[in-house]
């Protein structure tokens, strides 16, 4: 595995290789969500690249920029076991210019949920995924469904600005009890691990209550409501299509169901789609 650091460096390191490519974005701290993605990409393409950034442009004044986990040695071997042909880590000046032209997301599917009290999180992390898909000349993309507005953000911009890559979506990865993988779960103390579980929790209690045959929307949001306000903050629950419009009811195959709460200072988010 080569791991390069300039968009320079990239370059030569593609030339060496021949055949697709396939490509995972991430902002490090890698984990098995982050593995499954990879092992995908292995599995689908003769090339594989792993972009590691976090992107300063997707932290918002007072998020976390600052103290997001960085483990380059953790990550370096992670990727080497998971046969990695190229590591990319660019440095912030690599990828910004001073004058920089932006991408907007659009109303719709940038400004609400994740984009209700982040605004600009999505511009951010559009303009830094068109310049990683560029410069990487990926075939495929892999992202995952835990962020699921991003990915529809993503695959629209790709569809509108002809970008030649496929976006291939990937299922979230869960601990065993249940909890998304996340980067952030490190900043989890073991009891706040323990309330985080309520996340899933209730989007299983969400699905079983589908299941039983209850379709209102406001009913199961309520039911969801009722368990996770036990142990966490509650910023939204939300039941949308896979367009991201709210809807009335539960119409299966076309529904996701969104959660995004605080438990202590720390931020998680989780879905599922049914
Ligand atoms: P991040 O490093 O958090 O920016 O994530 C990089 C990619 O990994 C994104 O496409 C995420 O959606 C994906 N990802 C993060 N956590 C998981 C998970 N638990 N399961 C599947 N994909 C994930």
């Amino acid at each position: 595995m080569l791991t390069v650091h300039s968009i320079k460096e990239l370059q030569n390191a593609k030339k060496n290789h021949q055949g697709t490519i396939g490509f995972v974005p991430t902002m490090g701290a890698l984990h098995e969500g982050h593995l499954s993605l990879i092992r995908q990409a292995r599995e689908e393409n003769e090339i594989v690249i792993v972009s590691i950034f976090v992107n300063p442009t997707q932290f918002l004044e007072g998020e976390d920029l600052e103290s997001y986990p960085r483990r380059e040695k953790a990550d370096y071997k992670i990727c080497e076991l998971a046969g990695v042909d190229i590591l990319f880590m660019p440095t912030i000046d690599d990828i910004y210019e001073r004058d920089e032209l932006k991408i907007m997301a659009p109303a719709r599917g940038g400004y609400v949920l994740e984009g209700t009290k982040r605004p600009e999180h999505f511009d951010g992390m559009l303009q830094v995924v068109m310049k990683l898909l560029n410069l990487s000349s990926a075939n495929k993309a892999y992202f995952g469904k835990k962020d699921a507005q991003q990915l529809a953000l993503i695959t629209q911009m790709v569809r509108n600005y002809f970008i030649p890559c496929e976006i291939i979506a990937c299922e979230i990865i869960r601990g065993e009890r249940g909890l998304a993988l996340s980067s952030r779960n490190a900043y989890l103390s073991q009891e706040e691990k323990e309330r985080a579980l309520l996340i899933s929790a209730s989007l299983k209690l969400a699905t079983q209550t589908v299941l039983s045959g209850e379709i209102n929307c406001n009913t199961i949001k309520n039911k969801m409501q009722e368990l996770l306000q036990e142990k966490t903050d509650i910023e939204y629950i939300a039941l949308v299509n896979r367009d991201f419009h709210s809807i009335q009811t539960v119409e299966l195959g076309n529904t996701m169901i969104l959660v995004a709460v605080w438990v202590g200072e720390t931020r998680l988010i989780d879905n599922i789609w049914i």
